[in-house]
């Protein structure tokens, strides 16, 4: 068996389950590539989970100016071993990556829905999958939320370009659940999901969380 992340080759391992059913193991990553993520730290920031923050991090007290009490869940740093991962996943579209991870997922809050993060009609096309619901393919969801196509944003007027500032908008047919925890692959500047989340909210949901695989 082959390391889907440096092609090196990996003692087999069979349990009794998967040598009864035939199957190899499905995730195929050698324990030196494993070894590379790393978890959030002990100290992090309470709202964001910014790893190494003690007390409320600057990103979120700039939130909470604008009116933003931030209120997120991450697992791992983006670090380079992740950085390479979601180069392979994402941007070389290796779909069978998606399962790396998928212990993480199944550790969301519970008595949530679990809506993902969509990619725009453009990006499905051109990477055939949204990544982030190749992380939810063994757990429930609901695909409330649509993106725009992105426009060139220096192309649209002044008076455009704010009011498309959310590239978000529900679904007509969706039917909204009253506890929402949103998901997405990486919070970055929180801009992402802080935009769903007002979406949300201001059509009514009650409470909505925010995770993530990386911070
Ligand atoms: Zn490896
Ligand atoms: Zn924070």
């Amino acid at each position: 068996m082959i390391c889907l992340l440096c092609a090196q080759s990996i003692p087999i391992t069979y349990k009794f389950q998967d040598l009864f059913l035939f199957q190899t193991p499905e995730i195929q990553l050698c324990s030196s590539c494993h070894a590379q993520f790393e978890h959030i730290s002990h100290s992090h920031c309470p709202r964001c989970f910014k790893s190494g923050s003690n007390g409320i991090c600057m990103d979120c007290q700039n939130w909470e100016s604008k009116g933003v009490i931030v209120s997120h869940h991450a697992f791992y740093c983006y670090n380079d071993a992740m950085k390479s991962y979601f180069s392979q996943y994402k941007f070389q579209g290796d779909y069978r990556l998606r399962k790396v991870f998928r212990n993480v997922f199944k550790k969301l809050p519970k008595n949530f829905v679990y809506v993902p993060i969509p990619v725009s009609i453009e990006r499905l096309k051109e990477r055939g999958f949204n990544q982030v619901t190749g992380f939810l393919s063994e757990i429930a969801y609901q695909e409330v939320l649509e993106k725009e196509e992105t426009t060139q944003q220096s192309s649209l007027s002044r008076a455009l370009r704010l009011k498309s500032e959310n590239p978000f908008r529900i679904k007509k047919e969706a039917h909204l659940p009253q506890k929402i925890c949103l998901i997405d692959d990486i919070y970055t500047t929180g801009a992402t999901l802080n935009h769903a989340v007002k979406l949300l909210k201001d059509a009514g949901v009650s409470e909505v969380r925010t995770c993530s695989l990386c911070r």
